[in-house]
């Protein structure tokens, strides 16, 4: 499932390439793929400029010249992928965005998980500086890219629920799924499985910390992506930051930190990877 890298990394390159372009055509053909509203709607898009692509969290958001947002969101399995209009489309192809000049945009997923919807600016929260306030987002916290010690402190104070739960708690902090919540504790060393409400304010300071470094060398490494490649980047490539995890999916490899081999610990319906050494 992309997290915040890998949305990111396909944030840019959307932006890169098509920002500034009309859209000529959109035709969703996937029955679930716009879900909260008639999929018609979308046709009112047609013969706006893309002004820009933001991100919350997990989602995109295409700006609009009209003020409208359209809003991705990829979750389990989604794409978007460059094409011409002549390539050949891929199974699970649900929706296509046409734009003057620089071909289509196009949105595969094949678990079907992901969805397009047109949002409501100007209610709710607004999430970060420049981005629009959208109502259907208000849930999310802040995002996980910009967060800093303050805001962590107040999301895990008195939290008897381990450190992960809340890291990957969207309403808590968005951005972070399993991938990069077991690598930014492991950065952090601190282990995922204790209670998040018991971390001292050094803790949390070095956390937030963490956070950002592993993030940020996420994005440079262009995302991961496991051995589903679900995760693809906008030109169909997967991401190279799975080569540095430390401890995600290296269950019994060595701790790049210590030698001793990773292990996963079980934390209810969750698990993490975590070295017992590294991590208190
Ligand atoms: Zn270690």
């Amino acid at each position: 499932m992309p997290e915040l890298p890998e949305v990111e990394t396909v944030r840019r390159d959307v932006s890169l390439r098509y920002a500034g372009h009309t859209l000529v055509d959109i035709a969703v053909t996937g029955r679930r793929t716009v879900r909260r509203h008639p999929p018609t709607e979308l046709a009112r898009l047609t013969g706006q400029r893309l002004v820009g692509v933001g991100r919350h969290g997990k989602y995109l958001l295409f700006e609009w010249e009209d003020g409208r947002v359209l809003v991705v969101h990829l979750r389990m399995s989604g794409q978007l992928l460059a094409a011409a209009a002549g390539d050949p489309r891929a199974l699970h192809t649900h929706g296509v965005l046409v734009f003057d000049g620089v071909g289509e945009l196009r949105f595969v997923d094949p678990r079907t998980f992901g969805e397009l919807f047109l949002a409501t600016p100007g209610s709710g929260t607004g999430p970060d500086a420049g981005l629009p306030a959208l109502a259907e987002l208000g849930h999310l916290g802040p995002d996980a890219l910009v967060v800093d010690a303050a805001h962590l402190q107040a999301a895990l104070a008195r939290r008897r629920a381990p450190l992960k739960v809340v890291l990957v708690d969207q309403r808590a902090l968005a951005g972070l799924g399993n991938i990069y919540a077991d690598e930014v504790c492991f950065e952090a060393g601190l282990r995922p499985d204790r209670a998040a409400g018991s971390l001292t304010p050094e803790e949390v300071g070095r956390l937030a910390g963490s956070v950002r470094t592993v993030l940020e060398a996420a994005i440079a490494g262009r995302g991961s992506s496991l051995r589903d490649l679900q995760y693809r980047d906008l030109y169909g490539k997967p991401g190279r930051y799975q080569l540095d995890h430390k401890v995600y999916g290296r269950p019994g490899l060595a701790c790049p930190g210590c030698g001793q081999p990773v292990q996963r610990v079980r934390m209810g319906a969750r698990s993490a990877f975590v070295c017992a050494r590294c991590q208190r």
